[in-house]
């Protein structure tokens, strides 16, 4: 029973060695966040010693009195924060609960409709070496090309021309709501199930900062490490109806036994989402996005042929259009890096680069507003991404990253933890 630091000190160095980079540095990829210590504590506990196939009461494995509290917890918490009629948390992964989802609905062969890729879907909603594009018929829909916003009336076309068994509703790159009411209409009037995958946005739907899809969809699914901020890992909700589907889907149907210390971490993440604390977060995170998007469409950012995808943002994160800068997506992910703020490049629409350069960012606040920002910090945070992305290889890098260093030293992160 030697301390990790006594039997692997090649892992425990990788382990310090991150907790000092997430310290040192600006997280600003939209889909990561920092999950709060007792989601650290337990995720790093003896529960994940437990076998436990099935669910609570109903378990294929002996000694489950313990974990069966804990996963009745993150299910009653889930269900009252999404206002649901069920809830399955035990996706190991947003992945996993989109696999169960389709599992669940519709058969192979079967035909999905869902945001194209290129325009900010997602590799389970259709790509084609993704599980989802192998086993089912895929159609997309895309964004206008006028205003990279998502059409319902195009939407509704395209569901009337494909017919599709499943309208999929959901992105990973998009800065706008979605009309979950239009795109209900829609997969009555082809007769389709409407399956959500709130991913990205789960966090401002629990705040009450986002339109909820959970009225309007059969099943809903989403991950819980983005703008929850909870443990990685992903959870089911859906009517009543699909309760039975739904569970069957997950185990078995796609996994083997449920990661209970995951599980319970959910628990504390789903208790936590419910608390003013959170809302407020979730508030600084939204204006945070804003401030940022407003910042990079001043005269000064657009003479250096940068702009933001939509004009502006709805959402926790901001898509920056590259594609008339002299910088592609790779240049300026790179360029951010070397001042200390993490983003990731990301493909625009109709981009003419390939998907490892591409012409855009994203560029995400949920990270930094857990760490303590505000408009004040997001303004400075907002400056030095337009300087750099103003200035190019021109950056006087050095100067920017003591601009970061002096923030990240005022907020903090995990203070008094070792690892
Ligand atoms: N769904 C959406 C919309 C996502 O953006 C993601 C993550 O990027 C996932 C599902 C998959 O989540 P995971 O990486 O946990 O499998």
């Amino acid at each position: 029973n030697l301390p990790l630091s006594e039997l692997d000190p090649e892992i425990q160095a990788v382990l310090d060695g991150e907790l000092a980079r997430q310290r040192g540095t600006l997280e600003m990829i939209a889909s990561e966040n920092f999950v709060p210590r007792a989601v650290l504590e337990a995720q790093g506990s003896v529960l994940t010693n437990k076998y436990a196939e099935g669910y609570p009461g109903r378990r294929y494995y002996g000694g489950c009195e313990q974990v069966d509290i804990a996963e009745n917890l993150a299910i009653a918490r889930a269900k009252s924060l999404f206002g649901a009629e069920h809830a399955n948390v035990q996706p190991h992964s947003g992945a996993t609960a989109n696999a169960a989802v389709l599992h669940a609905l519709i058969n192979k062969g079967d035909k999905i409709l869902g945001l194209e890729l290129a325009h900010g879907g997602h590799l389970t909603h259709g790509m084609k070496i993704n599980f989802s594009g192998r086993l089912y018929d895929v159609a997309a829909y895309g964004v206008d090309a006028e205003t990279y916003r998502i059409d319902m009336d195009q939407v509704r076309e395209k569901a009337l021309a494909e017919r599709p068994d499943v309208i999929i509703g959901g992105w990973s790159a998009y800065p706008r709501h979605l009309d979950f009411a239009a795109f209900r209409s829609i997969a009555d009037e082809v007769g389709a199930k409407l399956w959500v995958d709130m991913a990205h946005f789960a966090g401002l739907v629990a705040a009450g900062l986002h339109p909820s899809p959970v009225p309007y969809a059969d099943v809903v699914s989403s991950t819980v490490h983005k703008t929850i901020g909870g443990p990685r890992s992903g959870f089911i909700l859906s009517k009543e109806e699909y309760a039975k589907k739904i569970d069957s889907a997950v185990f078995p149907g796609q996994q083997g036994g449920p990661l209970m210390h995951v599980i319970a971490a959910k628990a504390v993440s789903f208790k936590v989402a419910a608390s003013e604390g959170f809302r407020d977060r979730q508030e600084r995170t939204l204006r945070g996005a804003q401030i940022i998007a407003d910042r990079l469409a001043q005269p000064d950012v657009s003479a250096a042929g940068v702009s933001v995808l939509t004009g502006g943002t709805d959402v926790h994160l901001v898509l920056v259009d590259l594609r008339h800068s002299d910088l592609d997506g790779q240049q300026a992910e790179d360029l951010l890096h070397t001042v200390g703020i993490t983003v990731n490049r990301n493909a625009v629409p109709f981009d003419p680069r390939p998907p490892r350069v591409t012409s855009g960012l994203r560029i995400g606040t949920p990270a930094l507003a857990t760490r303590g920002f505000g408009d004040a910090e997001f303004t400075e945070v907002a400056e030095i991404i337009a300087t750099a992305l103003r200035e190019g290889t021109g950056t006087d890098a050095e100067a920017l990253r003591a601009r970061v260093d002096t923030l990240t030293e005022a907020f903090p992160l995990y203070p008094g933890l070792q690892q």
